[in-house]
């Protein structure tokens, strides 16, 4: 991490990230996705779907983070930079070269979608269980995946990683965000 910020295309200062800064940052995704392979692992308990189903969504967990660094962080201006608050630019810089990053916008709708299903799906199979089988630790199993994936993560995301992103007036994200906080 360098102790001089760079400057972005507008000339203020950017901030640059640690490694480990950005595993930080990387902590309510990756909690996500093991919590939901928890729930998919409760739902599914007692035949051999539980691990298969855990194990399947936290490969696409997994998947998912490669996807985008794979199909929108090259479009990044933070693409090869510490300037990227995940340090996925950084990791996508060995699978594909720049592109341009007036289509960021673009190809953020295009992909984004592939990842969407990470925060439905264990919410989908672990509601009815838990109306069928009730259990106060199930139900706060869900009630943690809940909290984490629609509260902790975009709050992260909005308000310390994105909060320096110099594309965060045409990224889609931050414009859904700022609507649902009205
Ligand atoms: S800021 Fe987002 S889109 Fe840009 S390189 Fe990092 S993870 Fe990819």
């Amino acid at each position: 991490m360098s102790e001089e910020p760079t400057s972005n295309d507008n000339c203020s200062p950017v901030r640059e990230y640690s490694a480990a800064e950005a595993l930080v940052n990387n902590i309510p995704y990756i909690a996500m996705t093991v919590l939901g392979a928890a729930i998919f692992a409760v739902t599914f308990g007692g035949s051999m779907w539980g691990p298969v189903t855990a194990a399947a969504y936290l490969a696409y967990g997994a998947a998912g983070a490669l996807w985008i660094m794979v199909f929108v962080c090259p479009y990044c201006r933070y693409w090869n930079s510490a300037e990227c608050p995940c340090g996925y630019g950084l990791i996508a810089a060995r699978f594909r070269p720049k592109a341009k990053v007036d289509c960021f916008d673009e190809k953020f709708k295009k992909h984004i979608p592939v990842i969407v299903p990470l925060w439905i799906l264990p919410i989908l199979v672990g509601l009815p269980d838990v109306i069928r089988n009730f259990s106060w630790p199930f139900l706060a199993l869900l009630v943690l995946f809940a909290i984490d994936a629609f509260a902790i993560l975009p709050l992260v995301s909005t308000k310390h990683g994105c909060k320096e992103c110099p594309q965060k007036e045409s990224c889609p994200w931050i414009i859904i965000k700022t609507k649902v906080a009205g």
